[in-house]
Order: C-alpha cells, then sequence, then structure tokens
C-alpha cells in the first residue's frame, strides 16, 4: 500500500529498497533497459465526442521488451520502478520519444497532442519542471502539444507540494490531466487549486455504463464539475458502442479506449497516421 511505501522509504535507503523489490529480478534490468533500448512508446489515439469525433492526441505508454521475459507489462514494472526511483529515467525517456515524435509530426499532424504519464516520484525532484521546461525549449515544440497525465492518488500524497509542482510545470506552458479521477479521494476545494486543464475520468465508471443510471448519473457530475471549473472530460477505457454514446449524452468531450483505437506502435502507428486527414 502507498502507506506502507512511504514507511519503507524512511527506513531503507535506496539501495537496500532496490533489493528487497528485486525479487522478480526486474529493477536491475530496468537500468539496462533504457540502456540498450529494450523500451517502447505505444501511443493510444484520443478521440473528439462533438462533429466527426476526429482523433485530439494520444497518451505514450511504455512498453518494455525484456531479453529473456519478453513483454513486461507496465502494470507489472512501474510500481517497482516508482518505488526505487528508476521511474524517473523512465519518464525522461518517454519525455524524450514524445518530443521527438512531435517534432516529426509538425507538419502533417500538427493538431495532435501526446500526453506523457509522469509519477508522483517525478513530481518529488524539484528539479522536474526546469528539466521539462528545457527539454521542450530544445525540442522547439509548442509546449501546448505535449501534457502530462499525474494521477489523482498521486497528487494526494502530498497535496499542498503537489499544487506548487504542479504551478511549476503549468508555468512551462504545458497542460495537466488528472488521471484515474475518481478512484483518489481529492476534495473539490482542493481540485480548485490545481492548475490542470483536463480530467480523465477512470475506466472503472466507464466500464459497463450504459447499463447502470446510477453510475450515469455519478459521472454526469463528474463531467458537470469539470466544465465548471472550465477543463476537458476525457472517458478512459470506453470499449462499446453503448459506453461511447452514453458518455457522449452525458456530456464528455474526448474518449479514449479500445473502441477508438488499441495503443499502436510501428507499421500500425503510421497506417493511423496516414488514415488520419487534419483539418
Ligand atoms: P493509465 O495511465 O490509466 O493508462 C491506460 C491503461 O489502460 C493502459 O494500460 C491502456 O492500454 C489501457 N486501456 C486503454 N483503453 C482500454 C480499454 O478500452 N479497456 C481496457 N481494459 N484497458 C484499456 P497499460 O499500457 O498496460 O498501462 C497501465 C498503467 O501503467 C497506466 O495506466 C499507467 O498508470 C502506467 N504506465 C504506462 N506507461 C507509463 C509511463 O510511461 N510512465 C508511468 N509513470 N506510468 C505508465
Ligand atoms: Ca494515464
Ligand atoms: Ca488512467
Ligand atoms: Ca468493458
Amino acid at each position: 500500500s502507498a502507506k506502507r511505501a512511504a514507511l519503507s522509504h524512511a527506513w531503507y535507503s535506496a539501495a537496500q529498497e532496490a533489493a528487497r523489490l528485486d525479487h522478480l529480478g526486474l529493477v536491475s534490468d530496468l537500468r539496462a533497459a533504457v540502456a540498450q533500448s529494450q523500451l517502447q512508446m505505444w501511443l493510444q489515439p484520443k478521440f473528439s465526442l462533438a462533429g466527426t469525433g476526429q482523433p485530439v492526441g494520444a497518451e505514450a505508454l511504455v512498453r518494455w521488451i525484456h531479453p529473456q521475459r519478453g513483454f513486461v507489462s507496465p502494470a507489472e514494472f512501474v510500481p517497482f520502478a516508482e518505488q526505487t526511483g528508476y521511474i524517473t529515467m523512465v519518464t525522461d525517456w518517454m519525455l524524450d520519444q514524445a518530443l521527438q515524435t512531435l517534432q516529426a509530426w509538425q507538419t502533417t499532424h500538427p493538431a495532435l497532442s501526446i500526453a506523457v504519464n509522469v509519477s508522483t516520484r517525478d513530481l518529488q525532484d524539484a528539479g522536474f519542471a526546469q528539466r521539462v521546461g528545457q527539454k521542450v525549449a530544445r525540442s522547439g515544440i509548442n509546449p501546448q502539444r505535449l501534457r502530462l497525465e499525474i494521477t489523482e492518488s498521486g497528487l494526494m500524497e502530498d497535496a499542498q507540494k503537489s499544487v506548487e509542482l504542479l504551478h511549476a510545470l503549468r508555468a512551462v506552458g504545458i497542460p495537466l490531466s488528472i488521471d484515474d479521477f475518481g478512484t483518489g479521494y481529492s476534495s473539490l476545494a482542493y481540485l480548485q487549486k490545481l492548475p490542470v486543464s483536463e480530467l480523465k475520468i477512470d475506466r472503472s465508471f466507464i466500464d459497463g455504463i450504459d447499463k447502470a443510471p446510477r453510475t450515469q448519473k455519478l459521472v454526469k457530475a463528474m463531467i458537470e464539475m469539470g466544465h465548471g471549473m472550465d477543463l476537458f472530460v476525457t472517458a478512459e477505457g470506453v470499449e462499446t458502442e453503448a459506453e461511447r454514446s452514453t458518455i457522449a449524452q452525458l456530456g464528455c468531450d474526448v474518449m479514449q479506449g479500445y473502441l477508438g483505437s488499441r495503443p499502436l506502435y510501428g507499421a500500425q502507428l503510421q497506417a493511423w497516421l496516414d488514415s488520419v486527414t487534419e483539418a
């Protein structure tokens, strides 16, 4: 649990912590993974729920192709990487990949944004906002085309500090999103202080929403609250047409999920990009 993780940070040095967690042999391999190009950035498209349903951008999702184990799910290694601090290498690598991709799209797809997941561990580094700002400046990319996603539960770990760090990031001009919204127990008073521009409603609320009137009321309230604070609202994990039409009726702005597209890479990603014509 988060509480146990926090306790163990107080008691173990980073190296001891890494050794404790390394029962899968994954943590020590992660350093090599970054150095030896075992990571991949996959992109999952997001689509507008208004008008013709045009794509608005994509979320960057890390994949690790381990030389012995093969595919290792981020659900498996991201928590380890967060607890040991190695996540900062992954985040830096993903940011570089995202910025390179945005550069490559500069002429063909200038309206598409890319969102990178940022962990609370990244936010604990006081130099993070400055480092991101330097990367963006060096890339020459309009910071509005990059987005950062931070989970609601992560933001609640150190609420006061999170507010400050988000303001520093926002000052760089990068739009911020609250990920897994609805699962992290944040208060309205706290939300109001956060300089964010998007709420991403957790997929647990979207799963089967067309058959769940009470969930529809709850999600409608989330959307109205988001709009009341001038935020875009995205639904995660949309898998069926019935789920899509329900959230569209409730006023949701953007959808992401297997119905629109799975995460894409390589030739599949290129084929999708080729099919996208920009207005
Ligand atoms: P997340 O940020 O909530 O990302 C969305 C996850 O939902 C992705 O899983 C995506 O493949 C999956 N997904 C998308 N649409 C659907 C759908 O319609 N149905 C279902 N069942 N799932 C859907 P993935 O890629 O396995 O990532 C899992 C989690 O790992 C992410 O959840 C995020 O918390 C973390 N993660 C992934 N990449 C990164 C990264 O680069 N950095 C950090 N810090 N965390 C990452
Ligand atoms: Ca995310
Ligand atoms: Ca999410
Ligand atoms: Ca489902």
